[in-house]
């Protein structure tokens, strides 16, 4: 089935549009829907699964469920690492680490240079795997997520042997063991940024994916034995908080990378600073997103539905705060809600769907908490999207609230889902103060005609990031992190190096 076959959502005809450009304009009263087109490639997932420690699989032991998040099927049985196996990985890292780092550069660079190509190889399976195991929409697993994880490993393999150019008058060397802890909501991606860049720099690395969310990293497992990689560099250990927590406490790590909530952050930073261990935390956000009066609206209209509704809204940096030049406030709204009812969300193997499914039944449960919250605290919520959701699975159907105050619940908290609140100001100063007014900062939106007011603004927003006319887009050289509760230290390009050398 192609996307040129259209259907008829009140009866079954399928109507295919090719030869004629006017037939997918439904009369009045009716709403076309395109045919369902599902991958349909099957992938293999072991009925279970042990941890990657010193090059080895270990026995499946006290395992746990992850589940297809759309169908709530069972996918596979997961191990649970225990502080012994924290403990053994860890060894396995200490005992690579000096031939590892010792390898000349050039030869590190080839390893990692082989896991980029066996991941484009190996994509398709990849993405398919990622969104049944995450709920993302198979267009973005396959179009975003992948091809950056692939770019990763090119861009720091490319570093491997030039690190003497990324920091000049200074001589840099590993760090060591690097203890990598990684969150649900872009799986392999969030191990390729903590990996790559630590592989380049001479380190070795014990890394835990989140626990509904395990299966893309155990196959990247698979893929560093592929390729050769000698035993111990990456250990890939499964398990919920506790095994997070064995690691945060685990003596034998020099460094700990984490990327989650600012609850769990502030537990490992705790943890790390009561023994000196180097530490990046990338954590959550309420991030700004502000347009101007003389910004292209519709321009705009579709960087705030990639800013917030892409990827489910479950993304750290998503736009989830809308703040509207007053006088623009109603088109904009009006304009929202067209492309909002536009959205498809659904079986998030389809490559027509924009929305996938919720993560898990607890983040579920958390959005629709902050829906009612909004509403029960005097917003009016905008819940336009005509989808019908999928009888199981976690769905939430994007929506926004207007008449949203700053002191609201909603304006303040990560709700981290589909969820948008738009709130309104006057002048430049008062988007920027209204913008800086939270205890986050990761990321930001301006949207405006004028090159003047972006640098200004830029200038003074208290951001990691601040994308301009565009949001949501990555790139393995630009550095991505936070100010303030949203973290410390800086992921991707030079900056991103730094956080895994030691400098002489
Ligand atoms: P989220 O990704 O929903 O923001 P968390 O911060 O809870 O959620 O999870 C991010 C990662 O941190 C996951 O891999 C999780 O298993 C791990 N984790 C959870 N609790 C702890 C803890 N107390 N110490 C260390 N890691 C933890």
């Amino acid at each position: 089935m192609t996307d040129t076959q259209l259907a008829h959502t009140n009866g079954s005809t399928t109507l295919d549009r090719n030869g004629s450009t006017a037939d997918h304009i439904a009369p009045p009263g009716v709403r076309w829907n395109y045919a369902a087109a599902p991958e349909t490639v099957k992938v293999t997932i072991e009925p279970r699964y042990g941890h990657y420690i010193n090059g080895d699989w270990t026995k499946p032991n006290s395992t746990f469920t992850t589940e297809n998040p759309a169908t709530q099927k069972p996918l596979s049985e997961i191990s649970n690492a225990s502080a012994a196996q924290v403990d053994t990985a860890v060894k396995a890292a200490r005992a690579a680490l000096g031939p590892w780092s010792k390898l000349p550069a050039k030869e590190r660079a080839k390893y990692i240079f082989r896991i980029a190509r066996r991941i484009q190889e190996r994509s398709r399976e990849l993405a398919i795997l990622e969104t049944m195991d995450s709920g993302k929409p198979i267009k973005e697993s396959r179009d975003v997520d992948i091809p950056l994880v692939a770019q990763h490993f090119f861009y720091h393999a490319g570093w491997a042997d030039k690190l003497a150019y990324a920091f000049p008058g200074a001589t840099p060397s590993p760090i060591g063991v690097c203890g990598q802890i990684i969150p649900w909501n872009f799986p392999l991606l969030m191990a390729a940024w903590k990996l790559a860049p630590a592989l380049a720099c001479g380190n070795t690395c014990v890394l835990k994916p989140a626990e509904t969310t395990p299966l893309t990293a155990l196959r990247l497992a698979e893929i560093c034995h592929e390729v050769g990689l000698p035993k111990g560099v990456v250990n890939i250990i499964t398990g919920d908080g506790r095994t997070g927590a064995a690691m945060a406490s685990h003596p034998g790590f020099d460094k700990l990378a984490f990327t989650g909530s600012t609850e769990v952050g502030k537990k490992i930073a705790l943890a790390a600073a009561s023994r000196g261990t180097k530490l990046t935390l990338e954590l959550g956000g309420k991030s700004p997103h502000i347009i101007f009066d003389d910004a292209s609206i519709d321009q705009a209209v579709e960087g705030i539905i990639q800013g917030i509704y892409f990827n489910q809204g479950e993304v750290c940096c998503a736009g989830s705060r809308l703040f509207v030049q007053e006088n623009i406030l109603d088109q904009v709204v009006a304009k929202l809600k067209i492309r909002l009812a536009s959205l498809r969300v659904g079986d998030p193997m389809d490559k027509n769907t924009d929305v996938g499914a919720v993560n898990s039944k607890a983040q579920l449960d958390q959005i629709n908490r902050y829906i009612a919250l909004g509403q029960s605290e005097g917003a009016q919520i905008h819940d336009v999207n005509p989808s019908t959701l999928p009888s199981s699975g976690y769905w939430c159907r994007p929506c926004f609230f207007t008449g949203v105050q700053p002191s609201h619940t909603i304006a303040r908290e990560e709700i981290f889902g589909p969820v948008l609140s738009i709130l309104s100001f006057r002048t430049p100063e008062e988007a920027i103060s209204r913008a800086n007014n939270t205890p986050y900062g990761l990321a930001a939106g301006i949207w405006t005609d004028k090159g003047s007011k972006i640098f200004e603004i830029a200038r003074k927003l208290k951001a990691g990031v601040v994308w301009c006319n565009t949001y949501n887009k990555f790139d393995p050289s630009s550095p991505f992190g936070g100010f303030k509760e949203s973290g410390f230290g800086r992921e991707g390009g030079v900056q991103g190096l730094r956080a895994y050398v030691n400098l002489h």
